[in-house]
């Protein structure tokens, strides 16, 4: 199978899965999109509540968190999903928009594995605890922004989630975006 048959394989398989309770407590699953051969991938923690049905099924797209995500991306990378992959720890959009829970994001385990096989990125993005926590990081995010972590020899980085940087208000946002700046030149430096 070449890598467009294997994700659509994949797709599939997430639009059927039933192995958490998060399959039918939600309001719409999204498995990742992007560049398959993409060099970075950005990993969330969980869809999240979007109130256009026709922008549901899409991760980071169609709420403000994903508003402040993409004008991140898109400032560094031009070409946006054509230059990256985006997707999140769990599939499924937990009810209230509340954290998946370890028995949820265990169950989901096995899809994220997949999307990083077939992607192959050489850097990964964690977008907060939940996604950083999957790589076994476990120091506080204000520490953790600041490391290279290295994980079956890709680069991996953390930041804050775009949903919490938002609860600061504007002059957060703005230092947000400059330290997405500063990571990408890191990517940039490690990818050559
Ligand atoms: Fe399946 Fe993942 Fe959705 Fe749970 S969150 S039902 S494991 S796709």
């Amino acid at each position: 199978m070449n890598k467009d048959t294997k994700f659509i394989d994949y797709i599939d398989r997430v639009s059927k899965c039933k192995r958490c309770k998060l399959c039918g407590l939600g309001q719409h699953r999204c498995p990742g999109l992007g560049n398959l051969n993409a060099k970075v991938m950005f990993i969330g923690e969980a869809p999240g509540k979007v109130e256009n049905p026709e922008l549901r099924g899409l991760p980071f797209v169609g709420n403000r968190s994903s508003d402040l995500l993409l004008e991140c991306v898109y400032t560094n990378w031009p070409n946006g999903y054509d230059d990256v992959y985006i997707t999140n720890t769990v599939k499924c959009n937990p009810p209230d928009n509340r954290k998946p829970e370890d028995s949820e994001i265990l169950a989901c385990k096995q899809f994220l594995r997949e999307e990083i096989n077939l992607v192959n990125p050489k850097v990964i993005v964690c977008l907060g605890r939940t996604a950083a926590n999957w790589f076994g990081i476990t120091e506080p995010l204000n520490r953790a922004v600041y490391i290279d972590y290295k994980w079956e020899g890709c680069l991996v980085k953390v930041l804050y989630h775009p949903a919490y940087v938002l609860r600061f208000g504007f002059q957060a946002t703005l230092q947000y975006l400059a330290f997405f700046r500063l990571m990408k030149k890191r990517i940039d430096e490690y990818v050559g």
